[in-house]
């Protein structure tokens, strides 16, 4: 038995976070979630304080990062210069993507995941589609880079969800996957389930989602097979939707409709489905995606780096999509800024404030990320749900007399302390326990670009 005692903690369906919580865990689950009351003497008897650590400042429920490309991260910095959008910044991401192998690739990754650990996230969906060798020649594992990522979250001490990513086509036109694109593709859909079908993780922070690359790189004929596999293991899907109004155009000059409408008319929207972007829908997309109750994962910091746009984030939810929030491109990881983003770049949109209240963007960071990962059972302070605890200071010189609701509008990943995963510590004093984050991201990054 653990034992916690935070000075303000978020539970569950609260508008704001509550003084004084005694929080007890057993074997990484939560077993009692206990608001002191007045006196300050815990239900279970003023005894059990004495062993508790406490935890000055706001708990929250681990934070899910529910959108990752790892490797980007070598990125970050880098593609400030001149003008450009995001075609010019995909050439350069392509050039990091030919050089990784599965040894540096774990490097990178576990000091990326190690950052997210000391932000606070406890959990990621890795949005993977760099899956084979040099010209698409298969590594004598074919699931060998996915192999690194599962290492590299357990050093970092976060749970992962690994997204393999269908990833065929260079176009919706059917273009051939040319130059480092050919080590994204298995040739078809048939034989992407192959290869994945072999992939079978059996470490207890992992699990297995399949993903659609986008529609400009799996062929309409091929997304029921994607969709249908997925569904058959009761496995989360995601998929790029909409990032770009290029993606729309070719999409409807090749099949008519928009993505949306083509993924909807393929069986891949649903409860178990994340469109991740959704920056460019219609009013009928919009529709479809909250009909079908697919899931909307909005990455805030990447979408403005990259000049995508905004998504319509508040028509979307209303329609009945749940959102939960990714960190992507790693242009930043701090998931308290995606958070934000949502309200106020939809107060830049429509020039109105008030759009989602601080209880909604903690939803969307913490259950509605694990939700889509495929964690059903993390993402609250509750019984029974994963021991994961986030603690954010309010003394710091961002957080000094915000009132604990107002954290999300206030800290930065700088800001979280103590990050409690499955009931293990990871990160204590604002310190990782075991990675060397700053020193790791120099060297992985620097052996890649070398
Ligand atoms: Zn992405």
């Amino acid at each position: 038995m653990t034992r916690w005692l935070a000075e303000y903690a978020w539970l569950p369906d609260h508008a704001e976070p509550t003084p004084d919580v005694l929080i007890e865990a057993t074997d990484g689950r939560l077993t009692a979630v206990t608001p002191l009351t007045g006196g300050g003497v815990p239900a279970a008897g003023v005894e059990v304080l004495g062993d508790a650590t406490r935890l000055p400042g706001l708990t929250l429920p681990g934070l899910a990062d529910a959108h990752s490309h790892a490797f980007h991260r070598a990125l970050r910095g880098r593609t400030h210069d001149g003008r450009g959008d995001f075609w010019s910044w995909r050439d350069l991401m392509y050039s990091v993507a030919a050089r990784l192998d599965p040894d540096s690739y774990l490097a990178l990754a576990r000091a990326v995941y190690a950052e997210m650990a000391l932000a606070g996230i406890t959990c990621v969906g890795e949005f993977h589609y760099l899956h084979h060798g040099p010209g698409g020649t298969p590594y004598d594992d074919p699931n060998a880079m996915s192999a690194a990522l599962v290492e590299a979250a357990a050093h970092a001490g976060i749970r992962l969800t690994v997204l393999d990513a269908a990833y065929l086509t260079a176009g919706v036109d059917g273009a051939e996957l040319v130059g480092p694109q050919r080590r994204f593709g298995d040739g078809d859909a048939l034989r992407w389930a192959e290869r994945v079908d072999a992939f079978r993780p059996a470490d207890e922070h992992v699990r297995l989602g399949a993903a659609i690359h986008s529609v400009r790189a799996v062929p309409a004929e091929q997304l029921a097979t994607v969709a249908g596999w997925a569904d058959r293991h009761g496995l989360p899907l995601h998929v790029h939707l909409s990032e770009q109004p290029a993606e729309n155009d070719a999409c409807r000059a090749v099949h008519g409709c928009t993505p949306t409408r083509l993924l909807a008319d393929h069986g891949v929207l649903g409860r178990h489905t994340t469109a991740v972007h959704a920056t460019h829908p219609t009013a009928a997309d919009v529709a479809l995606l909250g009909d079908s109750r697919t899931g909307v994962c909005l990455c805030p910091t990447t979408e403005r780096d990259l000049a995508d746009g905004i998504g319509p984030a508040r028509r979307m939810a209303e329609a009945g999509s749940p959102l939960s929030l990714g960190s992507d491109s790693h242009a930043v990881v701090d998931l308290f800024e995606e958070a934000r983003a949502v309200e106020l770049d939809e107060r830049l949109r429509t020039r109105k404030r008030g759009h989602f209240s601080a209880a909604d963007l903690v939803t969307a960071a913490t259950v509605g990320g694990h939700a889509a990962l495929g964690w059903g059972d993390a993402g609250r302070l509750a019984v029974g749900d994963r021991a994961d605890l986030v603690t954010v200071r309010l003394d710091s010189a961002r957080t000094a007399g915000v009132p604990p609701v107002g954290v999300f509008f206030a800290a930065t990943a700088a800001d979280v302390t103590h990050v409690v995963v499955d009931g293990r510590t990871v990160v204590a004093d604002g310190r990782h326990l075991t990675v060397d984050v700053p020193t790791e991201l120099r060297d992985s990054i620097a052996a890649v670009l070398s």
